[in-house]
């Protein structure tokens, strides 16, 4: 048959939307919808004709159209965030969301999604608040600073910082610390959105105190340092410390500002951990804004954090952009139950799951593990070989950049599928369960799994 006859054939989005199939369909989804997908639907095939992907006619066009339109619809209509178990050996991943919120943040967030709630009132006095007030009190007794306000995220932080305190003078900033961060993340780009004109000095592996004291003139308006979140330079290098910097920076009364990326608000040493410089030491070392993450190490919903001396953070929260980059009260709910939580920095290790994954003792991680790998023998029997190994994870988001921390892993080999495709079939899990390849090995990290019924719920029940 010709293509224009297999295309007059094509039933008419009418006629499919009179077809009994599509009765069930417009009572789930509503009419205009399923109007819409039935176009699409038609549109498609029509195109295939055409394209010669469908040269056989057949005498089904309308079911075929109708269970289409139901695929397409199931599809519009399933949740594409899905709920996942993380076994990718990052604690916190940026592409799987981050942090898990603390129960008591999330539950802080539910009800303030279901409710109306004081984000901007004094219920005191039924005037007009401030929305930074819900948690800027927790924020400078945790960390010792005058004064703080929080906005969307860290790169709104570093913009707005940038925009208020530097815009149309210098900023100056080591070679050494111009980064990229996953996700187009560029100290570079983001200073010339921000308006200011970035004052480079010294050299990608050494910067001298005399480097930044050299570059400062009338014009200069801030002195920047970022963490190298995800690289470290080693071998020949330098860098002033912080203290010294500061001096510099004070004597001259130019801000210091640091970017501190993940930033952490306990010492990471107590868990075993290399050394993560604090907010509250960055601070008491003398800087005078410190930005960082919500949803890096501080285990809270994304958010980025400014804190520092209260004349400076005063003009930031004055800045017309701040509206712009302003938080939602979902966030500030769950910021404020998760800043809560560290007034205790005991409890903040238990309650806030970054922490506790970070924490868990590697013993625990092997009995997890363990129970794991005899659930997944079970389930694959002769199909594949299951064993545990001694491995290592990242704590992920730029915090401990090239840290190894100890973990453990479930390894797979499969007799029919290679390490990758095994892989793909871990994510096509419901929930999927997110693993890694690494030296050819499929492996399954256990560090971020408190409970093995996580990965059993997800096996389908029959291999
Ligand atoms: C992660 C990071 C950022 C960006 O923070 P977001 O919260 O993802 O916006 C900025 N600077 C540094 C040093 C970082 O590590």
């Amino acid at each position: 048959m010709s293509v224009n006859g297999i295309l007059r054939k094509l039933p008419s989005v009418d006629s499919v939307l009179a077809s009994p199939g599509v009765t069930p369909l417009i009572e789930e989804y509503g009419r205009g919808l399923v109007r819409d997908i039935v176009r699409d639907v038609l549109d498609k095939t029509r195109a295939d004709i055409l394209n010669g992907g469908q040269s056989a006619d057949t005498p089904m066009w309308k079911s075929k159209i109708v269970k289409e339109t139901e695929k397409a619809l199931r599809l519009i209509c399933s949740s594409r965030l899905k709920k996942l178990v993380n076994c990718s050996g990052v604690i916190s991943h940026t592409n799987l969301g981050r942090a898990i919120l603390a129960e008591e943040a999330a539950k802080a967030a539910y009800d303030a999604a279901v409710s109306n709630v004081n984000v901007e009132y004094y219920i005191g006095s039924g005037a007009r608040g401030d929305r930074d007030d819900i948690v800027e009190e927790l924020i400078t007794r945790i960390t010792g600073a005058e004064a703080a306000t929080v906005v969307n995220n860290n790169a709104a932080a570093v913009l707005l910082a940038l925009n208020t305190l530097s815009e149309g003078r210098q900023t100056i900033v080591s070679r050494g610390e111009l980064i990229e961060i996953g996700g187009s993340f560029r100290l570079p780009e983001i200073m010339s959105k921000s308006g200011c004109v970035l004052k480079e000095v010294g050299t990608t592996n050494r910067t001298s105190l005399a480097d930044y004291e050299n570059a400062i003139n009338e014009n200069t308006a801030l002195i920047m340092r970022a963490h190298t979140s995800n690289y470290r330079i080693i071998g020949f290098t330098a860098q002033p410390s912080l203290s010294e910097i500061a001096a510099l920076a004070k004597s001259k009364s130019v801000p210091l500002m640091i970017d501190l990326g993940s930033g952490t608000l306990v010492d990471l040493r107590r868990f075993g951990l290399p050394h993560e410089p604090t907010v509250q030491e960055t601070l008491a070392d003398g800087a005078d804004i410190v930005t960082i993450s919500g949803d890096k190490l501080l285990g809270g919903p994304q958010a980025g954090v400014i804190a520092g001396k209260k004349e400076l953070i005063e003009k930031i929260k004055k800045n017309h952009l701040k509206r712009a980059l302003r938080c939602d009260k979902l966030t500030l709910a769950a910021m404020e139950a998760t800043l809560r939580i560290y007034l205790d920095p005991e409890k903040a290790a238990d309650r806030i799951p970054t922490l506790r994954f970070l924490k868990r003792g590697i013993e625990e991680i092997r009995q997890t593990a363990s129970e794991a790998a005899t659930a997944l023998s079970g389930f694959f029997c002769d199909a594949a070989e299951v064993s545990i190994m001694d491995d290592v994870c990242r704590a992920g988001s730029g915090a401990l950049p090239e840290v190894d921390i100890a973990s453990v892993s479930v390894a797979i080999r499969h007799m029919d599928m290679g390490p990758n495709e095994l892989a793909e079939w871990f994510r096509r899990l419901d929930p999927p369960v997110i693993g890694r390849v690494a030296d050819d090995l499929f492996r399954l990290d256990m560090r971020c799994v408190e409970n093995v019924e996580e990965i059993k719920a997800s096996l389908p029940t029959r291999p």
